[in-house]
């Protein structure tokens, strides 16, 4: 077996940060000596430098992407009773807000090989009340977006793309037009999370939109709904993306790509070894999307689970469980409207999934070791 010196880790961000150091610590300096720390000149150089990688009109920077979320919903005028659509299997805070405003979460199944909304069940799930649409690019490719799109503009349905593990990843629409995740619908939203695939070295998050009219609403509730300072137009929150946290993703987003492509590496490598085995299902690619692989997920089939946990834990491989509950299963969302065995697919993934590390710092030796452990379990 490969010997492997490292602690194996799922995300290795100090790698990451040494191999930038130079270029971080003078950024980070660079702001600490300007005092310039909310709203500086990096936080509106990485707006625009973001707009631009993006090809998208607006880019505004916020807290975290739970808040960016919400900043779009409140946007949008979406009012209490109203209903919003979105996928059973995915990180909560896409539900959270929804629910924290009073407008009613409408849960949709996922389709069994890509992960994501189930646009068929998404177009039954629709009624007189709903009003949005949140696809969810989970684990780094995009949702099917041109079918979402068409089924939201036959009923007249926003979209707000909850892009925060996909930033990067492009889709093609059967015309051969290419767009950056996040910048299709009317708005996305995304994290800048440490351990998203672009990640600052704290809190961040940004909503994307080319509509003016939505960027200008957006900026103005993201700071306490003023439009003229002490002038408050609208109920707002306080929501800031930091300087410090900027002039680390200006440095960062210009490795985006590179490090999507070190993903893809590790990524062909798992597939590659685990391609054989009948028992381990791998991550399907689409040819409407990109992946950028923010999780490599394999669905077990007749593996126990915890037993595979346990086996890798004590190689010191670790590994997690994304999600292990449905969320209408998760007892904050209990709703009488849904019961076990309604969401079959998510049941079932919440139940067989399981995401091996995935960053950009694997090195071969370190995939051979992970790859030989779970066929070594697998196969026994
Ligand atoms: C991380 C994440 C969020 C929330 O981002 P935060 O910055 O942690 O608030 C929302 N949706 C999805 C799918 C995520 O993975």
């Amino acid at each position: 077996m490969a010997v492997v010196e490292k602690k194996i880790q799922m995300v290795d961000l100090v790698t990451q940060y040494e191999k930038i150091q130079g270029e971080i610590d003078a950024a980070v300096l660079g702001v600490v000596r300007s005092a310039a720390y909310i709203n500086g000149p990096e936080v509106k150089a990485f707006k625009s430098e973001l707009e631009a990688y993006l090809g998208v009109k607006h880019v505004i920077p916020c807290a975290n992407g739970t808040d960016a979320l919400q900043i779009a919903m409140m946007a949008l005028g979406l009012k209490p009773g109203d209903e919003v659509i979105t996928a059973d299997f995915t990180y909560v805070a896409t539900a959270e807000v929804i629910a924290l405003l009073g407008l009613t979460p409408v849960l949709v199944d996922v389709y069994p090989d890509t992960f994501d909304i189930n646009v068929e069940e998404l177009e039954k799930a629709i009624g007189p009340k709903t009003k949005a649409i949140v696809p969810v690019h989970l684990f780094g490719q995009c949702a099917d977006m041109e079918r979402i799109l068409a089924v939201a503009k036959k009923h007249g349905l926003f979209v707000i793309e909850d892009t925060a593990q996909a930033i990067g990843s492009n889709y093609t629409f059967s015309n051969g037009t290419v767009a950056k995740a996040g910048t299709m619908g009317d708005i996305g939203c995304t994290s800048f999370f440490p351990s998203k695939n672009l990640g600052c070295y704290g809190d961040g998050g940004a909503m994307y939109t080319n509509s003016d009219d939505l960027a200008a609403k957006m900026q103005m509730i993201a700071n306490h709904g003023q439009s003229v300072q002490y002038y408050h137009d609208s109920i707002g929150v306080n929501s800031r993306l930091d300087s410090i946290q900027a002039a680390i993703l200006r440095i960062k987003l210009r490795h985006l790509d590179s490090y999507a492509a070190e993903r893809n590496n590790a990524a062909s490598y798992y597939d590659k070894a685990f391609a054989g085995s009948s028992k381990l299902r791998t991550p399907k690619r689409v040819k409407h999307s990109d992946h950028v692989f923010h999780q490599y997920t394999l669905q077990l089939n007749g593996v126990d689970r915890q037993g595979l946990r346990d086996h890798l834990a004590g190689k010191g491989i670790p590994s997690m469980i994304y999600y292990p509950v449905p969320l209408h299963m998760q007892k904050a969302y209990l709703d009488p409207r849904y019961t076990e065995g309604m969401f079959p697919v998510t049941e079932q993934l919440c139940a067989s999934v399981i995401s091996l590390p995935m960053h950009s710092e694997l090195e071969e030796s370190t995939l051979e070791f992970i790859t030989q452990s779970v066929l070594e379990y697998v196969n026994q």
